[in-house]
This record gives C-alpha cells, sequence and structure tokens, in this order.
C-alpha cells in the first residue's frame, strides 16, 4: 500500500474542510487521485491494498456517526444516515417491519462481520468486482485507466453486466441495497464542500459507463453523501429480495430481483422493480411497473413484466444466459411477493 495523508475530524465541518484541503494539496503536487472519505474501509481498504485505489489522503468519518448515524421511520418516509452500519439498518425494527425488501438486501449483501461495520453510504459507493479492473497487471481497463480498452470484452465476463453497458465497459455494479434503494424511488442527501446541500432521486446518483465508465457517480469533488430518504407508501410491506448467485454463502449476485407491490382487489395498483447483479448501475425498471399495472398478478403478468424489463439486454459470450436467468429471477420475485400475507 503507498503512503497516504490521514484526517479523523471530529465534525461535519471539519471533514469538509479537510476533503477540500486535501484537494487543493493534491491539484499542487498534480497528484492523479483525488482525497477520499474513508468510512467503514471495507471495500476502499481492499483496492488500496491491491493497487487499484491510490489516493493521496483519506479523511475518516468514524467520529461523524452521530451527526449521521441515525435510522429513523415516521408515517412519510424511513430515514436512513449514510454512516448506519449495515447490520443496524438490516436488524432495525421498523425496517424489518415496514421495508422487508431494504433489510433483505442487507442481510444477504455480507457477512455479519462486515455488516458490523459496512456503512450504507460507503455500500453504494462500492465498485465493480470485474476481475481486470482489481488487477492493475492488466493494462486494459477503461474505468481504472480511461482509454485503455477493455479486456474484459473479450475475455472473462461471466459475472458482468448485460443492462447499461457500453463498448467500453461491461462491468457491474455489486451491490444489493443499491437496488432495493433504487426500485422504492429512494433519494439520496448530499452536503458539498461550501456548506450546499442538496437531494437527488437515488436513480440518478450512479452514471451508465457510456464511454467514460471511469465517472461513475454525479457526485462532485468532495461532496460527502449524508443520507438516504425512501418514501413511505403501500407497497413497502408487500416487498422482497431475491438474490441469485453461485453459491449461498455470500456471494455477489448472478441477479437479483428487488420487489415491492400494492395489491388490491387481486389487482396491482402500484409496482415497484429493481433490478441487479447483471446491471451497469442500480437499475429501476419503470417499463416492467408498467406492464403490471391494473393487472392481476399471476405467472401470465409476471412473465410479461419479465420479458419488457430485459429488452436492450446486451449479451457477450459468457452472458448470453443472464438475460433468461435475470426474467425468471424477476417472475418469482414477484410471484413470491404476491403471496406475502401483509
Ligand atoms: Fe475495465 Fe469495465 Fe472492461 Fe472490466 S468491463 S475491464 S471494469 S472497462
Amino acid at each position: 500500500m503507498r503512503p497516504f495523508h490521514y484526517a479523523q475530524p471530529d465534525s461535519t465541518a471539519e471533514a469538509l474542510a479537510a476533503i477540500g484541503a486535501g484537494s487543493a494539496a493534491a491539484d499542487e503536487t498534480r497528484l492523479p487521485a483525488p482525497p477520499q472519505y474513508l468510512a467503514g474501509g471495507t471495500n476502499l481498504l481492499d483496492l488500496m491494498k491491491i493497487g487499484v485505489a491510490q489516493p493521496p489522503a483519506l479523511v475518516d468519518l468514524a467520529r461523524l456517526r452521530r451527526e449521521h448515524g441515525a435510522i429513523a421511520a415516521d408515517g412519510n418516509a424511513l430515514k436512513l444516515g449514510a454512516l448506519a452500519r449495515m447490520a443496524e439498518a438490516a436488524e432495525h425494527p421498523a425496517v424489518l417491519r415496514d421495508y422487508p425488501v431494504i433489510a433483505q438486501s442487507l442481510r444477504l449483501a455480507a457477512s455479519q462481520q462486515l455488516r458490523n461495520m459496512a456503512t450504507l453510504g460507503g455500500n453504494v459507493l462500492q465498485r465493480t468486482r470485474c476481475s481486470y479492473f482489481r488487477d492493475p497487471s492488466w493494462s486494459a481497463c477503461n474505468k481504472r485507466q480511461p482509454g485503455s480498452g477493455c479486456a474484459a470484452i473479450k475475455g472473462v465476463h461471466r459475472r458482468l453486466a448485460v443492462l447499461g453497458v457500453s463498448d467500453h465497459c461491461i462491468a457491474h455494479f455489486p451491490g444489493d441495497f443499491a437496488i432495493a434503494l433504487a426500485a422504492l424511488g429512494a433519494t439520496v442527501e448530499l452536503l458539498a464542500p461550501g456548506g450546499e446541500r442538496r437531494s437527488l432521486d437515488f436513480e440518478a446518483l450512479h452514471r451508465l459507463p457510456g464511454d467514460t465508465p471511469d465517472v461513475e457517480t454525479v457526485l462532485r469533488p468532495g461532496e460527502l453523501i449524508t443520507g438516504f430518504t425512501v418514501p413511505a407508501g403501500p407497497w413497502t410491506r408487500r416487498s422482497l429480495y431475491l438474490k441469485i448467485r453461485d453459491r449461498e454463502s455470500y456471494d455477489f449476485a448472478l441477479a437479483s430481483a428487488a420487489v415491492a407491490l400494492q395489491i388490491e382487489g387481486g389487482v396491482v395498483r402500484q409496482a415497484r422493480i429493481g433490478l441487479g447483479g447483471l446491471v451497469a448501475k442500480p437499475w429501476r425498471s419503470h417499463v416492467a411497473e408498467a406492464v403490471l399495472a391494473g393487472r392481476p398478478l399471476d405467472r401470465a403478468t409476471a412473465e410479461a413484466a419479465a420479458e419488457a424489463a430485459f429488452v436492450g439486454a446486451v449479451t457477450h459470450r459468457e452472458t448470453e444466459f443472464k438475460p433468461e436467468l435475470g426474467r425468471r429471477t424477476l417472475v418469482r420475485a414477484l410471484l413470491e411477493a404476491a403471496r406475502m400475507e401483509v
């Protein structure tokens, strides 16, 4: 691991000042990487050890948990502090009762040890597991080294994406919790070094790879994720997260579906659908939701929604099985959610 500057501020104001100062120092020394926030560290420290991430400075947010680590719910929304641990959210009574899709996505994401350490804000910013991205000995990776090519397209790519990919990158977003947030129409709260606050649709936080796969989010320099707001609705209790993986014991998804349904009189009034495992970014399928609205949820309807969800999927040699796996995952999730007793 390369040497780096380290700061552990006591407040948000100090953290924002430290990241701002770090950015200035990086500019002066012409360092290629900007300073970064350190939350749970379960992804960033990993990437630093293998030489993929080389931030010149880290601003540790550990002492800011009192400001940004709360979880609260009322009749309007669920508020999740960005520095809440995954385990805290997964085990919170209101989340378990009213937002089961969130609790399940967190529980299925990682081992208890990792859930005890990793934060919600860090979790949504985790990087792809593409092998070529994670191994700097490979020179061709547009995400790690812009303009260098993509070794995965003609190489090993079974775990990578089929929705949202480009000719420049077919990497997958590996997270689970973010898929539930996208499905439920959450917003993400942001705070800039100058003190400006803004709120974004969570769906808009991550970018598609296009021809700049190295730019993964719309975050501005030094901007801090402070929390997430999940709107309450009559669909959140009838919700679940289904994750399909090679092994049942903590693995990244090959395909996943986050679904939430409002069903009245045997008819779907509203549906919320997120897809994971085979997507370039956290994915909400509005087209699949539209197929379900106003119809009884039987196998034929679920299959029609799944068909719509994968229109436009782009496969490569090792990912030809994925659209069908994704469709079956979504059908199963929808039918299981329809059977839930709420
Ligand atoms: Fe890099 Fe993306 Fe290609 Fe993987 S798929 S090698 S992350 S450019």
